[in-house]
């Protein structure tokens, strides 16, 4: 279950975060847990959860260990504040930085070369979806994209499935469509890498899920987890998706 928190907190609210919520969440031990803060805040998230089973991401890296690049933010310096994971490709980095399948590609062999887990997003948009592409665009998202890797480091790449109708919407995927699109998402791993790892990848499902949602999505077998935008800002709500 990981938390993308976007761009919201500062430090001090970070750590108030993790003071309400690391006690809601001490006794489960069913799933792995991360919160992504934006950049700024992941030395207090990292000091905050030390010792504890929630670990830290960050929600984006470029993929040059260091040089000329203003406001950029490379993979060895996150992985340097102990931060295990980072999310690559989100749809809102996508639609407004101009991400593609190239560099979200480049940036997962980043991630992978200093030792961060990768957690790649892919997802249609709503008008792709009425047109009948979703296929197609997951397709172009994955194959143009971190299936180029190689199979030993596609197998440490986690992949979030979030249609981009249902981020910060409201709107969910209901858990059938959800389950056919991480489906098709197996298929074209199995295409690529064989039944194994098809079977393998874990495909993590985000847009809008909520503590009321979360179980009947969670019940369909093809879910591994959540990434979780909103609702996981407040402790309360984030805790109550990890306990479901
Ligand atoms: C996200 O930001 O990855 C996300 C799924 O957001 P929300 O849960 O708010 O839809």
């Amino acid at each position: 279950m990981v938390g993308n928190w976007k761009m919201y907190k500062t430090p001090t609210e970070t750590k108030a975060f993790f003071d309400a919520f690391l006690p809601l969440v001490a006794e489960s031990k069913h799933c792995e847990v991360a919160i992504c803060p934006p950049f700024v805040n992941i030395p207090e998230a990292v000091a905050a959860t030390r010792g504890t089973r929630v670990g830290v991401g960050a929600q984006n890296l470029y993929w040059k260990n260091e040089g000329a690049f203003t406001g950029e933010v490379s993979g060895p310096m996150i992985k340097a504040t102990g931060a295990e994971w980072v999310i690559i490709g989100h749809s809102e980095r996508r639609q407004f930085f101009g991400e593609t399948g190239a560099t979200v590609l480049e940036r997962t062999k980043a991630a992978l070369a200093c030792g961060l887990k990768p957690i790649v997003c892919v997802g249609e948009m709503l008008e792709e979806r009425e047109a009948g592409r979703t296929e197609a665009v997951l397709a172009e998202q994955v194959g143009g994209g971190h299936a180029q890797l190689d199979a030993d480091s596609f197998a440490k790449v986690v992949i979030a499935y979030e249609p981009v109708w249902a981020i910060g919407t409201g709107k969910t995927a209901t858990p059938d469509m959800a389950a056919d699109a991480h489906r098709l998402l197996r298929e074209m791993v199995t295409a690529r890498f064989g039944a194994a790892m098809g079977a393998g990848v874990r495909i993590l499902y985000g847009g809008s899920v909520k503590p009321d949602n979360v179980k009947s999505l969670m019940a369909q077998p093809e879910i591994d987890g959540a990434l979780v935008g909103g609702a996981s800002l407040e402790a309360g709500s984030f805790a109550s998706i990890v306990n479901f």
